[in-house]
């Protein structure tokens, strides 16, 4: 509900003529997924002014809510809904909100109601409340990590760089998490990026280590690195610090 305005079990199906056995039904035993994909006999009614957009689920799916989210959309309501065992937990969610959270694009139209969305990887994307599209280039930072002695593996983790945004410590170790127990030496920012002159650059205010993999020289404190396809960066050589990888869309 604090994602999309809606209940994901109330949608216009009756499963009783009675509203208190109905009510029982709905949220308990019959209880269907308003977006489920192939039994549509849930679908929200849209006829309340009030409620819209958000009750038009072909407009506005919970897909919209981007990849990691779409995945425990799916656990908790479609294969979990009568079988708790296959739900996320509540961990599972706090990871997918923090994930979810690099993936936001602003949306530029001055006339959006919502002024960002979620970036779905796609490669021109489109604002999914005004239709505004993003026809300029702008880097995707892939995430990855040092697990073993110099390997690098994928953290299923993307960063959508925008003007003035931060970059923080828990980017830089996979094993610092930005939740209530976040230690206050890890609540600054260690740089962020800007957008000058066509250029995409960022600014390393705090971090000691970074390393620029591409062209093998050190990137110290108080100075900047230009983003370039492909470029590969490290931003800790630590246990669990990332390195990484530069795509532009
Ligand atoms: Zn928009």
């Amino acid at each position: 509900m604090f994602l999309l305005y809606r209940h994901p079990l109330r949608g216009g199906k009756v499963h009783n003529l009675d509203p208190e056995k109905d009510e029982l039904l709905s949220m308990g035993e019959n209880a269907l997924f308003i977006e489920h994909p192939f039994d549509k006999s849930n679908r929200p009614n849209e006829k309340d002014p009030s409620l819209m957009p958000w009750t038009d689920v072909n407009e506005l799916p919970y897909t919209i809510c981007g990849p990691y989210l779409k995945d425990l959309f799916e656990r908790a309501f479609i294969e979990g809904l009568h079988n708790p065992d296959k739900r996320p937990s509540a961990g599972d969610w706090e990871e997918g909100l923090i994930k979810t959270i690099d993936l936001l694009h602003p949306c530029e139209n001055p006339l959006c109601e919502q002024k960002w969305f979620v970036f779905d990887n796609e490669t021109s994307p489109v604002c999914p409340f005004c239709g505004w599209n993003n026809k300029e280039r702008f880097p995707v930072l892939h995430f990855y990590s040092h697990r073993k002695k110099g390997v690098h593996s994928s953290d299923n983790h993307r960063f959508v760089v925008h003007h003035n945004r931060y970059l923080y410590p828990w980017h830089v170790y996979r094993s610092v998490i930005p939740n209530e127990k976040l230690a206050q030496e890890y609540k600054t920012p260690v740089g962020y990026f800007v957008h000058h002159k066509n250029k995409w650059i960022f600014v390393n205010r705090q971090l000691t280590e970074m390393k620029d993999l591409s062209e093998n020289k050190k990137i110290p404190t108080g100075s900047m690195v230009e983003l370039k396809e492909g470029k590969q960066i490290v931003l800790s050589g630590k246990e669990n610090g990332r390195v990484i990888y530069t795509k532009f869309l």
